[in-house]
């Protein structure tokens, strides 16, 4: 087991913990060493790293980034960063601009099938209202009554072709990674199996050509056990990181008790082969 947990979020993005009750959860639940990956955001990173230091925890500085690929939205986690390097600042907030006048649209169209009260819903579930997201609208069509709970949210509302759903320009590739490297972090792939299900499936040619640009913009690390990957899925992704000389990362991708597909925690091993990425941080 992994005693490893790099990509999570708190209240300052769309988790439901503040930074520190996510780092105590985490010590609780036997993390070692955590990494805060909240979107488009840096600020919890002080108070997360005072609390792990409270529960004798070993704490990365970590963002996960919005991007704009293509026709896809990927997410590059940047881990072991530096929060305060004026590029990486600016280019993060330049990404959360654009999310207030997305959440107005989205709440237009919500309006337009016949939910009302939408973009007042989500920012009451918006503790930092600069990073208004598809999660807070989520809380809110939970809680009145239009879905069942937030995964269900995904398939009706939000999402391409369905009411809700607003096409946004994040930041391109290039610019992210270089915000993170150039700070001195890791540049990880997030999630890569999220981008091959669903309507718009990216396929193993598109991957290939995503990760061949990843590396050449300074990417280093592709995430292979995460909260949103099976077993599968893994050694598909172990076998990707191989191929391009990537270090493997792993994350439960929690956002909050009830709401993800995995808690705070140990995760599985990596397959064999792999060679994580804490080896970038803690060779030196
Ligand atoms: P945004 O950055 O505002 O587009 O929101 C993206 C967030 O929506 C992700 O980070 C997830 O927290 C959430 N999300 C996206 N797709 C799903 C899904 N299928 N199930 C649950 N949450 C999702
Ligand atoms: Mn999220
Ligand atoms: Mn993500
Ligand atoms: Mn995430």
């Amino acid at each position: 087991m992994l005693d490893y947990d790099l990509h999570c979020h708190s209240a300052i993005s769309d988790g439901l913990l503040s930074p520190a009750e996510l780092v105590a959860r985490a010590a609780e639940r036997g993390v070692k060493v955590l990494a805060l990956t909240d979107h488009d955001d840096v600020a919890g990173l002080i108070e997360a790293a005072e609390a792990a230091a409270r529960h004798q925890m070993r704490f990365i500085n970590g963002v996960e980034a919005s991007v704009s690929w293509r026709n896809y939205t990927l997410h590059i986690v940047g881990l072991n960063i530096d929060p305060t390097y004026p590029p990486l600042v600016e280019g993060l907030h330049g990404i959360r601009n654009g999310r207030g006048a997305r959440a107005q649209l989205m709440a237009e169209s919500l309006a337009r099938s016949g939910i009302g009260g939408a973009l007042e819903g989500a920012y009451r579930y918006a503790d930092n209202p600069s990073l208004i997201g598809r999660t807070h609208f989520a809380r809110f069509l939970v809680e009145s009554g239009h879905s069942k709970d937030v995964a269900s949210v995904f398939k009706n509302y939000l999402v391409k072709g369905k009411p809700g759903f607003v096409p946004h320009q994040w930041a391109s590739l290039p610019d992210a990674v270089g915000w993170i490297t150039g700070s001195g972090g890791i540049a990880v792939l997030a999630h890569p199996g999220r981008y091959m299900v669903g309507r718009k499936k990216m396929g193993s040619t598109t991957l290939r050509e995503l990760l061949r640009e990843f590396v050449d913009s300074g990417g280093r690390g592709i995430e292979v056990v995460s909260g949103s990957h099976s077993s599968e899925q893994y050694a598909e992704f172990a076998r990707y990181a191989k191929e391009f000389d990537l270090l493997a990362s792993c994350g439960s991708d929690f956002h909050g008790p009830g709401e993800s597909y995995r808690d705070l925690g140990r995760l599985p091993d990596f397959p064999l082969d792999c060679r994580p990425v804490w080896e970038a941080w803690e060779a030196h």
